[in-house]
């Protein structure tokens, strides 16, 4: 017999897409697949040269477990480069990826009878790592009006004295999304008088566009730092989503029990990765900014095609690399025999009539809206636009 907790756990949906779309790929069937959650890039050969070396100076043993000096110290001197804040050692922990970094904060900050709030559009992981840990998760909506910003007035109406924290992610995934400065100092505000956490996922932090300049909440204030624990990574910024790098920093009790969990789960997060993050981090960074101009090449062209999609509007992204547009206006229309009444029926439609893989907007706590990473070349960019006016033109 599975333990409730596992009994009632789901699978990532987005995972789950990506399988599939590789299953229907493996059939020989030309899939427009928009499902990616991970940079088409291949990571940068210097970095993979570091992790050669490694093996080859047999750098493969245990590691601490909260990851070594010279990759914490890289890590420090990152945020203050960055984001002009100051770390100690003892305030970092480097984790098997940012999920398990998310993953063990959840764990020591979270328990039976706390309410985390989740801002929707939410990153489809963070509730149930929430109810993991024994709490619930509170989802407040934002809205595509108000450029999908936490103002104080709805954070307010979410707040109970059982609040435990608000979970941040900017750039957001699944809309790439940010929220303004104002906004941010009136979260950091309410936090301090309420006493509550701020979880910040700044995973997207560098795949940002335009004349965007992300701020990290934790450095706008000495008290919002305090209760601020900054979830990051070299996932995403490197493409090295198979190396599973995460790290996080904040007060270093949290910081200190959540390396107990890590100790008593995983141990240290891989020692070759560990050397390729150190490389990835303290080496030459032009790669971002190539990747970065590629990605922006992308949007631009998704945007202003969604948005001449008749009744499809779409939030022009400022960072991650997916867009979100809103197809509520088919809502309730039909292909053949099949009526459109939600986002999954709508994915299902584009995936089994017209071999496009999205995902469906609900599974980001928001119906009508479909999530398309951009993670994806141009030729099959090109080609699912096509397929997907088809689609909407079709409906009737
Ligand atoms: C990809 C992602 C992460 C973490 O990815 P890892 O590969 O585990 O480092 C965390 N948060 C968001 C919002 C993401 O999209």
């Amino acid at each position: 017999m599975l333990s409730k907790r596992a009994a009632s756990l789901k699978p990532s949906p987005t995972l789950a897409i990506s399988a599939k779309e590789k299953a229907l790929k493996a059939q020989g069937i030309d899939i427009a697949g928009f499902g990616a959650g991970e940079p088409d890039f291949d990571t940068p050969a210097h970095i993979k040269e570091a992790a050669v070396k490694a093996i080859n100076d047999n750098f493969t043993r245990y590691t601490p477990v909260a990851g070594i000096d010279p990759l914490k110290d890289a890590i420090i001197e990152k945020f203050k480069r960055d984001n002009d804040l100051t770390y100690k050692r003892e305030e970092i922990l480097v984790s098997c990826g940012g999920k398990h970094s998310l993953y063990n904060l959840f764990q020591v900050l979270f328990q039976e009878g706390d309410e985390v709030i989740v801002p929707a559009p939410f990153w489809v992981s963070y509730p149930p790592m929430i109810e993991l840990a024994g709490a619930k998760p509170v989802i407040m909506q934002t809205r595509e009006e108000d450029d999908y910003q936490v103002t104080e007035e709805i954070l307010k109406k979410h707040l109970t004295p059982k609040t435990k924290a608000v979970i941040l992610n900017y750039p957001s995934n699944p809309v790439g999304s940010v929220f303004y400065r104002e906004n941010l100092e009136a979260i950091g505000r309410l936090a301090v008088e309420h006493d509550f956490f701020i979880v910040s996922d700044e995973i997207y932090e560098k795949l940002v566009y335009d004349d965007y300049k992300h701020i990290s909440i934790a450095s706008m204030d000495n008290v919002f730092r305090e209760r601020t624990i900054i979830c990051h990574g070299v996932s995403k910024t490197y493409a090295m989503t198979g190396w599973r790098i995460g790290y996080s920093a904040g007060p270093a009790g949290i910081i200190k029990a959540m390396g107990n969990i890590q100790s008593q789960s995983t141990s240290n997060p891989t020692s070759i990765s560990q050397m390729a993050a150190l490389t990835a981090l303290t080496g030459n960074q032009d790669f971002i900014s190539t990747m970065v101009a590629e990605f922006k090449r992308r949007k631009d062209f998704l945007v202003k095609s969604l948005r001449a999609i008749d009744g499809v509007t779409c939030y022009d992204p400022k960072g991650a690399f997916y867009v979100f547009p809103n197809f509520s206006s088919v809502m309730g229309k039909k292909h053949k025999n099949r009526v459109i009444d939600t986002s999954t029926v709508l994915t299902e439609l584009l995936l089994d009539e017209f071999h496009t893989a999205v995902v469906p907007g609900v599974e980001f706590g928001k119906e009508g809206y479909l999530r398309l990473s951009f993670a994806t070349s141009m030729d099959i960019i090109e080609k699912g636009i096509d397929r997907i006016k088809k689609a909407v033109a079709e409906l009737t």
